[in-house]
């Protein structure tokens, strides 16, 4: 089911004006934060505006899990209030735009990396789910045997730790959905403009891969 427009136009603090919803666009950068999107954008035509779905209805602070000693407080800062570069503290890409921080302890975080889930399946671990954690078990990936910096899916219990982008979460996920997901990774995400937030958005195509996977095949592959 495809509509191309829905719903009444709204008024981001971001652009001067109104902004309409469109489902099934296709690629496109986010204006908010400066990361990749697929699909849903909130979209001012005439000035080629987009913004994720996430970051045109992100409540101005939020709890969460990753950060749970403070609220975090929304900030929109234009380019010209970037003289510091900020990184993100969960996929460590670097910040531009919208984010949320916290003032006392200079934590920052993509609006969309404040939806990675606390728990997910992995599949090659079915006993537990894996928790989203800073520190872990080991610094080396079961899945690639790649070195872990920060942030990681672990199960402690067993020892295991897992790349945030290297977690298996769908047990339908067979070839063909690896090589789409491939595609996004490496082919499409490269002719897009900013050089950061494909890991962040790796990670969110790899969690909800089925429902990405269905728009593709029904909107831009074939
Ligand atoms: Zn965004
Ligand atoms: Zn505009
Ligand atoms: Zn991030
Ligand atoms: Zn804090
Ligand atoms: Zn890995
Ligand atoms: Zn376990």
């Amino acid at each position: 089911m495809k509509e191309m427009s829905s719903s009444m136009p709204i008024q981001h603090f971001t652009h001067i004006h109104p902004l309409t919803k469109v489902d099934g666009y296709g690629w496109f950068t986010c204006n908010g934060c400066n990361t990749y999107g697929f699909g849903t954008t909130y979209r001012c035509v005439s000035c080629d505006y987009d913004l994720h779905d996430h970051c045109a209805t992100c409540p101005p602070t939020l709890f969460s899990f990753m950060h749970p000693q403070h609220e975090l407080q929304r900030v929109f800062r234009g380019p010209e209030g970037q003289q510091n570069r900020r990184m993100c503290d969960i996929c460590d890409e670097s910040i531009e735009g919208l984010y949320y921080h916290c003032e006392p302890c200079g934590f920052d975080i993509h609006p969309l990396c404040t939806r990675l889930p606390q728990h997910v399946r992995h599949v090659p671990h079915p006993a537990h789910y894996l928790e989203l954690s800073h520190s872990g078990a080991s610094n080396t990936c079961v899945v690639c045997r790649g070195r872990i910096q920060s942030w990681r899916y672990k199960c402690g219990p067993c020892r295991v730790d897992v790349h945030m982008e290297c977690v298996t979460s769908s047990a339908s996920r067979g070839p063909a959905t690896q090589q789409i997901c491939y595609y996004i990774y490496q082919g499409q995400g490269q002719q897009l403009s900013p050089s950061m937030g494909r890991r962040t958005f790796a990670i969110l195509m790899t969690l909800t891969v089925g429902v990405v996977c269905n728009l593709i095949s029904g909107g831009l592959v074939g």
